[in-house]
């Protein structure tokens, strides 16, 4: 349609040139102009071209003028876009170097985008996460305190200073921090759990059981969880009563402890243990066999004989042969079984309970170490001893407490990790079942953030 239009424009235009041309060759006539003492003649026609033809010349001149005045802006803003990717491209390739852990390129990344936004707070970050990966924590720090300075990212800034604190071992700055990360956002459950794992770190117990309770008046932590750590953060109470040498308050603390979570091996212990403290053997008795029903353990038989004083070995070892009876068919009481039969001298006894284990592929490096020395004090076989202790050597070895954040495995159950802190994160397994092998599932270790709080900030 509008090709029509304008062939029919063009054709119009022809017509009308032609009717004024011919109209011109009818009426011939000059034109003289005198101007500062020169005289031009000519005709009509050519003054006419000679007009057209300036027109044409200055529109042209007009062009290029207003390109050339255009030009610098329409460069700028073409080099600020080449920039701006350019700085795109660096924080991606750089915040998947530091998911990579590759911290090299991070570092370079995180060069090149600083140099390219002139330190936004996306780069920033990506600044922080780098000197991180590469150790440099001073730097890191520079960077997370860089970003106090904008309202956008002073919660991630906090974020990180909390972490590089808490890897110092400066609980006390890392407590602040938390708090200022609080006052920002009072919402946030992460901040509410980190000041709790502080709280409990330093000791601090009563705050922390306050802390806690907030943290389920807003809902931050789920009931069932809440109540687990409500038992734990009492548990570190008891210990902190005990040794103040307060045995009326560690008891009654124990007790709301284990009404809480009653399948808490470190509770049932402790509570048990302040019960035959306060003369109510028989309750500690039962409190014991009951736990052992539900799962046995090796800290509850400890307990059991530990309860009663001045007993005999034999006394002892009859003691925890009825503790075995009540749930026998389990591996933990096999074995408690075995060891009682060997102190006791009967020896068929000790094979049998030994052997079902072999039998069920349930052995392990202290069920072999038993069968040795049953074969040594029986019949003095030293030949089979040496067998069984070879087999103990590559054997499984037993279950014992590991922290599912850092993978210590101290002897001895406590409220917080011994080596890295973390509160309630000691579990009792097998060594080698899947937690070794793959990293902790939450909170990375060395500080840097899970993607998802990147993508947030990012955007
Ligand atoms: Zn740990």
């Amino acid at each position: 349609m509008r090709a029509v239009l304008k062939i029919t424009a063009g054709v119009v235009l022809v017509l009308v040139l032609a009717l004024v041309a011919a109209w011109l060759a009818d009426r011939p006539g000059t034109i003289a102009v005198d101007w500062l003492g020169y005289r031009i003649e000519t005709s009509v026609g050519v003054l006419i071209a000679i007009v057209l033809l300036l027109g044409a010349v200055l529109a042209a001149l007009a062009r290029l003028v207003l390109i050339a005045s255009r030009g610098p802006r329409v460069l700028a803003a073409r080099r600020r876009l080449k920039r701006r990717q350019a700085a795109d491209r660096a924080l991606v390739r750089g915040l998947v170097a530091v998911a990579a852990g590759d911290a090299r390129d991070a570092k370079k990344q995180a060069i090149a985008a600083e140099g390219a936004t002139d330190g936004s707070p996306l780069s920033l970050l990506l600044a922080a996460q780098a000197a991180q990966l590469n150790g440099d924590m001073a730097a890191a720090e520079r960077a997370y305190n860089l970003m106090l300075e904008n309202e956008e990212t002073k919660f991630l800034g906090l974020r990180g200073l909390i972490v590089l604190a808490r890897r110092k071992g400066d609980n006390d700055t890392a407590l602040a921090r938390a708090r200022e990360a609080q006052a920002l956002r009072p919402g946030a459950p992460w901040v509410a759990s980190e000041i709790f794992g502080l709280q409990a770190a330093l000791g601090e117990w009563r705050a922390a059981e306050e802390t806690l309770n907030g943290a389920l008046r807003h809902k931050l932590i789920e009931g069932a969880r809440g109540k687990r750590h409500r038992a734990v953060v009492q548990l570190g109470q008891v210990d902190a009563a005990l040794a103040r040498g307060d045995e009326a308050e560690a008891l009654s603390l124990a007790e709301s402890a284990h009404a809480l979570a009653p399948d808490l091996v470190p509770g049932t212990v402790r509570l048990a243990r302040l019960l035959a403290g306060v003369g109510k053997r028989k309750k500690a008795d039962r409190l014991l066999e009951n736990a052992w029903v539900q799962q046995p353990h090796p800290d509850l038989a400890e307990t059991y004989a530990a309860i009663v004083p001045d007993l005999s070995e034999e006394d002892r070892a009859r003691r925890l042969e009825t503790l075995a009876a009540i749930n026998p068919s389990t591996r933990e009481s096999r074995l408690l079984a075995a060891e009682q039969a060997l102190t006791l001298r009967r020896w068929a006894e000790a094979r049998e309970a030994l052997m079902v284990l072999v039998t069920n592929h349930e052995a392990t490096r202290r069920t072999y170490d038993l069968l040795a020395e049953l074969e040594r004090r029986e019949k003095g076989d030293q030949r089979r001893a040496a067998e069984w202790q070879e087999k103990a050597m590559t054997g499984e070895a037993e279950a014992r407490w590991f922290c599912h954040v850092c993978g210590h495995s101290p002897k001895a159950w406590s409220p917080h990790c011994p080596s890295c802190h973390s509160f309630d994160s000691l579990e009792w397994r097998m060594p080698g079942a899947i937690g070794e092998i793959l990293p902790p599932p939450a909170a990375p270790a060395d500080g840097t953030l899970p993607a998802a709080e990147v993508a947030r900030i990012g955007g």
